[in-house]
């Protein structure tokens, strides 16, 4: 270690994080009932903190494995993340596989077991033996305080290399503020240079348009690396500069290309980094002063509890009608009988007729409807599962202006329900940017609800 080297934190002293590797542990996982979103989650902000992560591997709750499983990765990678067992069940080893790697007893530690007690005690709950399990740990690791759960994190030093592993616990609400807490500050990439990322999140467009667009940037070679991903309907420009010259020009030159891409692709961007369509909706709203109700008929309520996951979204949303059946979309929303008799129910116009009664019956600005076939049954030649139709109203002073417009959304069940939501959403945000949806113009009369194609 040079004169220059920063002074080690706390007993461990620490080498450069050139590579790390994560290893998730669980039966769950094996059994295919549990996706990996730690795994996922730590390599994002591991390689936004600089460190590349080399391997990923999960293991299920078995002592020998997990105990090889370590063995194997702390001779790969200085740095080792685990995650998962460290609760107080005959299943939970995470523990007894470290002090087995070590060669080590597991001992109790003082601290951990009185911050335990304590956050028992405040629940009105007594330490048993059980729990008890969880302050413990190999004599050379240290604990890691746990502020949102009993299990506390464990650090320690292991192999040949001295590679540093951190076990964090693995419900995801614990593991990542212990790993803002105790890991993120304790990193140290290899290459003092900077990484600089940035995220822009679309909608309303198909991928390849949206990658035509930005052809030139995602070809680019060099330092930086833009491409695009989907999900769900949203699209994700994401754009990771490196440079040499630190942090500040790698930032600098991230929001070049973001704004770049920003300018090719404006219509469609609705936000950036932990932005989500339903958070940037809910702001669009409220800057506007301005209030929402759903109609929903194959997403169930889906679209409101999308919005209502917002924190802040009661300024904003008034609530919403469930109208899965004819009977209530006639009962409930004044749908007329003849527009479902001669369109049916998944179609524009009743969707139009959906977000215009929603809006005839409560004070809000704005009404947006959902009505589709999510399958796997009840698809027809004409309307195929997948085809969805949604509206967005918005009051005038005779009635309502509604836009609707049908879509045919690939995917099982859940997947045309998600996407349709944010369909819907998507059509208000852009309608509230001033960028003009895709879809039919109706006109609706507050007295005769009829309507016309209004072009
Ligand atoms: P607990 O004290 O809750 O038992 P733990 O540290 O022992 O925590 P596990 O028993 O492995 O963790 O997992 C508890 C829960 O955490 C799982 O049921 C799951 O909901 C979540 N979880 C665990 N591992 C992962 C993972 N890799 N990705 C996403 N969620 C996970
Ligand atoms: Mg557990």
């Amino acid at each position: 270690m040079s004169a220059s080297d920063p002074p080690a934190s706390g007993p461990l002293t620490e080498p450069a994080h050139t590579a790390a590797a994560v290893l998730s542990t669980g039966d769950e996982i094996m059994l295919g009932q549990l996706q990996d979103t730690n795994a996922r989650w730590l390599s994002e902000r591991l390689a936004q903190a600089g460190v590349p992560v080399v391997a990923h591997m999960a293991v299920g709750d078995d002592l020998a494995r997990l105990t090889a499983a370590l063995r194997g990765l702390v001779g790969q990678a200085p740095l080792v993340i685990m995650t998962g067992g460290l609760g107080p069940t005959d299943g939970d080893l995470t523990r007894a596989a470290l002090a087995a790697l070590q060669g080590e007893p597991l001992i109790e530690d003082p601290a951990a077991l009185e911050a335990l007690r304590a956050r028992l005690a405040a629940r009105g709950r007594a330490l048993s033996d059980r729990n008890r399990r969880q302050a413990t740990r190999p004599v050379s690791a240290a604990c890691l305080h746990n502020a949102h759960g009993t299990a506390p994190g464990l650090r320690l030093r292991a192999g040949p290399g001295l590679a540093e592993v951190f076990a964090l616990p693995g419900p995801p609400g614990e593991l990542r503020p212990m790993f803002l807490a105790h890991v993120e500050p304790a990193l140290r990439p290899a290459v003092r240079g900077g990484l600089a990322t940035t995220l822009l999140h679309l909608a309303g467009v198909p991928e390849s348009d949206a990658a035509e667009r930005i052809a030139d940037l995602t070809a680019r070679g060099g330092e930086s690396v833009v491409n695009i991903t989907a999900s769900g309907g949203v699209l994700t420009v994401r754009i990771r500069s490196a440079s040499a010259l630190g942090p500040g020009a790698a930032r600098a030159e991230a929001e070049r290309l973001a704004a770049l891409a920003r300018q090719r692709l404006a219509p469609y961007v609705f936000g950036a980094d932990a932005e989500t369509l339903q958070g940037v909706l809910v702001r669009r709203l409220a800057q506007a002063g301005q209030r929402l109700a759903v109609a929903e008929s194959c997403t169930a309520g889906l679209l409101g509890a999308t919005i209502a996951s917002v924190p802040g979204a009661s300024a904003v949303l008034d609530g919403g009608w469930i109208t899965y059946s004819n009977g209530l979309k006639v009962a409930q929303l004044g749908v007329p009988e003849a527009t479902l008799a001669q369109h049916g129910a998944v179609s524009v116009q009743t969707a139009a007729q959906m977000a215009a009664g929603a809006l005839a019956r409560c004070a809000a600005t704005h009404a947006l409807a959902v009505t589709g076939i999510a399958g796997p049954d009840g698809g027809t030649p004409d309307k195929p599962v997948g085809t969805v139709c949604i509206a967005h109203a918005q009051r005038t002073s005779g009635g309502a202006e509604v836009v609707s417009r049908r879509l045919l959304i690939a995917g099982d069940r859940q997947d045309v329900r998600e996407r349709a939501c944010r369909a819907a959403m998507s059509a208000l945000e852009m309608h509230l940017r001033e960028e003009r949806s895709p879809g039919v113009l109706w006109q609706i009369g507050p007295a005769t609800r009829e309507f016309q194609p209004f072009l």
